[in-house]
């Protein structure tokens, strides 16, 4: 991920300005519940207000599937954003034609406005040309401020972009060095923990982090995977038996690549996966066959730990056990801890990211201490593979 073009580089004032945001909110019955995304996009309208953009806030909201369903209407958003921002936020009710060109028509330099949901035509997902010119008849600069999104090819996050002068608004400039400084000129040794239910969602994310990182600590169910891949009898264990040889091939490349792959050395087990089921510590070659691995055990979570004082830059992705249920958390809770204490000394930068990951670092009450920890699911999983985003692409330097 070389340069990409910040809004340093677009002259704005008196410029319509497309903004692409995640505003994908979480709703009930018609109302906001969680304003997060919103407010996370708030610096970036703010400063291109400044300078003077009419900015035209878009984004998705939800799947209506190419359909005006009232149902996925942002107008609900546009409120909270202007209780965001403290001010009026005309809307648009839709995100392209006349209706749009009205409302933008009405802007003054340093307003903004917001349109309907992009969803509302097929156009924007399948990235059709007469979509993308629809939208490019409506702005003069583009802004891009959707790291979320940049993994898909649409419209409004790729072929628009292609029309008009664009850029990675502050957000997602934030993310984009947040990922950079972890993976491409990191500070080292960098550690990476994967960790999950299984191997073969994860299998490019594994074999990009064996090639670029130090440490490859492995965790959560598809530990049990590479565990049984070498001989370990995992007994009730989730585990994908069939996923042997490619485990085994990983290990094999990760050594020839010079990284050092953690297995837990031993696992907290239980009969049964429920809260506060009856569990016990065993050493990882004494797992009863009756019985599942649920979590790690205190040594792997101590060798983890040790190891990780060493290290300069960790990302995570995945969970060391099945930490929605107690006492299974402990494992991903220490590590997490352990994690941000370093990041608080300055000693650690740590990255994150990934739906269940980033519940887990709120569960362990490290969200906000750790560098930076990136809500982009899928986006961020893709970049992990060490793929090319086209929504980054398009604004790259
Ligand atoms: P993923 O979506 O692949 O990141 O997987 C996250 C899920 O893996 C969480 O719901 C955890 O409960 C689950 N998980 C982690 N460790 C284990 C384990 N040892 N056995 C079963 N499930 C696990």
């Amino acid at each position: 991920m070389s340069a990409f073009k910040t809004i340093d580089t677009l002259d704005v004032a008196g410029k319509r300005v497309f903004v692409r945001a995640d505003l994908n909110v979480p709703m009930k019955d018609g109302v906001v519940t969680n304003t997060t995304r919103i407010d996370r996009t708030v610096a970036t309208l703010k400063e291109l207000s400044e300078k003077g953009g009419r900015v035209i806030v878009t984004s998705h909201l939800g799947r209506p599937k190419g359909e005006k369903n009232p149902e996925f209407t942002m107008k609900p958003v546009a409120e909270a954003l202007g209780k965001a921002m403290g001010q009026d936020i005309p809307f648009a009710t839709d995100c392209v034609g006349n209706d749009a060109k009205a409302v933008i028509d009405t802007l003054g330099d340093g307003d903004i406005c917001m349109l309907e949901n992009l969803r509302y035509y097929a156009g924007e997902e399948k990235n059709d040309p007469a979509f993308v010119d629809q939208l490019a008849d409506l702005a003069d600069v583009y802004v891009n401020d959707a790291f979320s999104t940049a993994h898909r090819a649409h419209a409004s996050t790729e072929g628009l972009a292609r029309k008009l002068p664009a850029a990675a608004g502050r957000l997602m400039q934030a993310e984009l060095e947040a990922l950079s400084n972890a993976l491409e000129s990191p500070a080292r040794p960098v550690a990476a923990v994967v960790g999950g239910a299984k191997i073969s969602t994860k299998l490019e994310v594994l074999g990009t982090l064996a090639s670029k990182v130090d440490v490859l600590i492995i965790g959560g169910g598809m530990a049990n995977t590479f565990l049984n891949a070498k001989g370990v009898n995992v007994g009730k264990s989730l585990c994908e038996h069939e996923m042997a040889e490619t485990a085994r091939e990983m290990l094999v490349a990760a050594e020839k690549a010079g990284c050092t792959v953690m297995l837990p050395v031993d696992g907290v087990v239980a009969k049964e996966f429920a809260a506060n089921a009856a569990n016990q510590v065993v050493d990882i070659n004494d797992i009863p066959e009756d019985s599942m691995v649920l979590d790690a055990g205190p040594k792997t979570v101590a060798e983890l730990s040790a190891k990780l004082k060493e290290c300069k830059t960790i990302v995570w992705n995945g969970p060391l056990g099945a930490f929605e249920i107690t006492p299974f958390d402990k494992a991903t809770v220490a590590l997490a801890q352990e994690a941000a204490e370093m990041t608080k000394a300055g000693t650690l930068l740590s990255v994150a990211g990934g739906g269940d990951t980033v519940a887990a670092l709120e569960h362990a009450g490290v969200k906000e201490t750790f560098s930076y920890v990136s809500t982009a699911g899928g986006a961020f999983l893709e970049w992990l593979e060490g793929k090319d985003l086209p929504g980054v692409e398009v604004v790259r330097a």
